[in-house]
């Protein structure tokens, strides 16, 4: 069961491939909203915690409407719009945001649990699709878009090393899982506020390890109560290599771009991080040159990733930009709690 406060609930929108850092990203936001980083033991990280009395994450698990045995009847994934009960997601999430308390779907067999379970990091994500009216309910949307060389980088790293898994059955269940993938949650890309982009180095020539990485947070112009982070002068175009005498940088050292751009015919503001720290407590030196933060304080991007220092991703631009939309998620909420609090009183005025 959800319960809100009438009239104070801001619902966030995030999706991404399976492994792609979802549950990664929502520790680093929940950490921001000052709640624990990590679910209660026992818990789930996606599904079904509340993580602080802040925050709730609701999973599209949680809404299928065909369970393994319905979807193999029918020949349909988990992905496909068909399995899922869009429907009562989008009367749950209405009710949430006008303050109404829900009892979420939660149904599975004990069989089905230990297989859901053990297939969790497998399943979770595929299907973090929100058809249009969920969507519209969105008050910010974030997606996490990784590029295929990376995707297969991460996978062989945690299913082949970790988890003894082999290259054969790594390609094939990426392979297995494109063509949903495609229709269903890649196009999602292109109605997000916010996306943070992953791409291979340009640092190192021909580099297909996909250990050092080139970072892209694309931010939507024009989003009432956002304004895009930039680098050194709002709306120029930049390039910036702050290695030297205030940033240690080993091979193949640290690249930034800031730019104006287009992305799907939206006008976007582009900052980009190619390349890894040395040293994470220097990172103060990269913020302190970037604007339109959102920090509470000087220094506030540094020390939430020092304090997450052992997520994935936290000596990249992953990290940061993930953090950076941690705290400009953060802005959005104050500002759309403060309106609403003195929206009633402006209409009784006027
Ligand atoms: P999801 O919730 O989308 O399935 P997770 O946040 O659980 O993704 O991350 C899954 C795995 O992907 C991690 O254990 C790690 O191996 C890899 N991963 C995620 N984010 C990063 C990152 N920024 N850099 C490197 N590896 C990452």
């Amino acid at each position: 069961i959800i319960t809100c406060a009438a009239q104070q609930t801001v619902v966030i929108g995030l999706a991404a491939d399976s492994g792609c850092g979802k549950s990664t990203f929502m520790r680093r936001l929940t950490s921001v909203f000052g709640g624990a980083a990590e679910p209660p033991k026992g818990g789930n990280p996606d599904s079904n915690t509340l993580i602080s009395d802040m925050t709730t994450v609701i999973c599209l698990d949680d809404y299928h409407s065909l369970d393994r045995t319905g979807r193999k009847e029918k020949g349909v994934t988990a992905l496909d719009p068909r399995a899922n009960d869009f429907d009562l997601m989008y009367e749950q999430v209405k009710a949430l945001k006008s303050g109404i308390a829900v009892e979420k779907p939660f149904i599975i067999t004990s069989l089905d649990f230990l297989t859901h379970l053990s297939l969790f990091s497998l399943q979770d994500s595929r299907h973090r699709r929100f058809d249009e009216r969920v969507r519209d309910l969105l008050d910010f949307s974030i997606y996490l878009d990784i590029s295929n060389e990376v995707k297969f980088a991460w996978k062989i790293q945690r299913d082949m090393a970790e988890r003894g898994h082999s290259l054969e059955s790594i390609k094939a269940s990426i392979e297995a899982r494109k063509p949903d993938f495609d229709a269903f949650i890649d196009p999602q890309k292109q109605y997000a506020d916010a996306v943070i982009e992953v791409l291979p180095t340009q640092l190192i020539p021909d580099d297909n390890e996909g250990k050092v990485l080139r970072v892209r947070l694309i931010m939507k112009e024009g989003v009432k109560y956002f304004s895009p982070v930039y680098l050194f002068d709002e709306g120029s175009t930049i390039s910036w290599i702050p290695c030297g005498r205030k940033l240690t940088c080993s091979y193949p050292g640290i690249k930034f771009n800031y730019a104006p751009d287009s992305y799907f015919d939206h006008e976007v503001s582009v900052v980009e991080m190619d390349g890894q720290f040395d040293r994470l407590d220097e990172l103060i030196y990269v913020e302190s040159h970037l604007s339109n933060l959102s920090t509470k304080f000087y220094g506030e991007v540094t020390q939430q990733m020092l304090k997450h220092a052992d997520f994935p991703g936290s000596n990249n631009g992953t990290g940061l930009f993930q953090t950076i939309v941690g705290l400009k998620i953060r802005d959005l909420y104050e500002q759309l709690i403060a309106n609403k609090a003195t929206a009633p009183a402006e209409a009784a005025k006027a």
